[in-house]
């Protein structure tokens, strides 16, 4: 009897070891790098965010949470993307971790201000280093021999972000250095521009939906004019009319880029990424071979909204 009940005990063992892992996920990168990096049959990601949500005013709902009920772990942005986590942690519980992989990534301030960008995301380089974070924080939740297949994985996700770093290097590296700045709705291109040598010019605040400041729209105009800026740039979904009136103005043009990172028609973060990229290079405008596309798809889905006029 007594032999009956620990095999039966070290059935039921093997039945909660062969489990995969709940991580709950706040943004839709996030969840991509945790499938990713913890792989489909170990990890079973929980994406709270949902298709379409505005990323400066989500929030998850009571409904949402219920989902992520029981993770270990729970991925966040950080650098204050998300203010409401302190309440989120009481309502999770102590048992859930809440991981705000920003929070490794050295700042990068928005221009003319101390305030961090926390669209930190947008650099590839960021992406690697934070998938080293995920790593550290998923071994201990597995079984030992995951380790090695963990740390696997995050290697192969690294390198893909290092491609694509070297991809964009390449690309940007050809537009004229005079020409290299970033005029954008809302502050969510500095890391981008960090780590690429550009000059970002955010015309709003951090969130999209922030107000312009009309009294230095004289001078904006003036700063853009002497840049000789023929091209501004809004989130894809969105087409603030102080951005479109600023184009008007400069007779510039409106391009879309993906800053928030949110893009449900984009299968990963390569697409998303490079989308963001024949915005800002177009591929008329540069040597074709020179380029070294993960996903080829995102090249066509550029061209097909690249051409915004205001
Ligand atoms: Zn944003």
């Amino acid at each position: 009897m007594g032999t009956r009940i620990i095999l039966s005990f070290l059935f039921m063992s093997c039945v909660v070891c062969a489990e995969a892992v709940k991580v709950a996920s706040l943004h839709p990168l996030l969840s991509e790098m945790a499938r990713r990096v913890g792989g489909d049959d170990v990890v079973e990601v929980v994406n709270l965010f949902p298709a379409n949500a505005e990323l400066h005013s989500f929030q998850p709902s009571g409904q949402e949470l219920m989902a992520a009920a029981g993770c270990p772990l729970l991925l966040a942005c950080g650098k204050g993307m998300e203010p409401y986590l302190a309440a989120l942690q009481q309502s999770v519980g102590k048992k859930t971790r809440i991981l705000e992989l920003g929070a490794s990534i050295p700042d990068v301030l928005v221009p003319g201000s101390n305030v961090p960008d926390p669209h930190w995301w947008n650099s590839p380089r960021n992406m690697a280093r934070a998938s080293l974070v995920l790593a550290g924080a998923l071994t201990p939740l597995l079984p030992a021999e995951q380790a090695a297949a963990i740390a696997q994985r995050q290697q192969k996700y690294a390198k893909s972000m290092e491609k694509l770093e070297r991809t964009a290097r390449l690309r940007l590296a050809r537009q004229p250095a005079a020409q290299r700045a970033l005029v954008c709705s809302h502050a969510a291109m500095c890391h981008f521009c960090a780590a690429f040598g550009w000059e970002p010019i955010p015309v709003l605040g951090i969130a999209a939906e922030s107000q312009g400041d009309m009294a230095s729209l004289a001078t904006l105009l003036k700063q853009l004019r002497e840049r000789h800026v023929t091209c501004l740039y809004t989130e894809r979904r969105e087409s603030p009319k102080f951005m479109q009136n600023l184009a008007n103005s400069l007779g510039a043009s409106i391009r879309p880029l993906i800053m928030d990172g949110i893009a449900p028609d984009f299968p990963s973060y390569e697409a998303m990424f490079l989308f963001n990229l024949d915005s800002l290079c177009p591929p008329s405008h540069h040597a074709e071979s020179l380029s070294e596309p993960a996903d080829k798809t995102s090249s066509s889905n550029a061209k097909k909204q690249l051409h915004h006029s205001p």
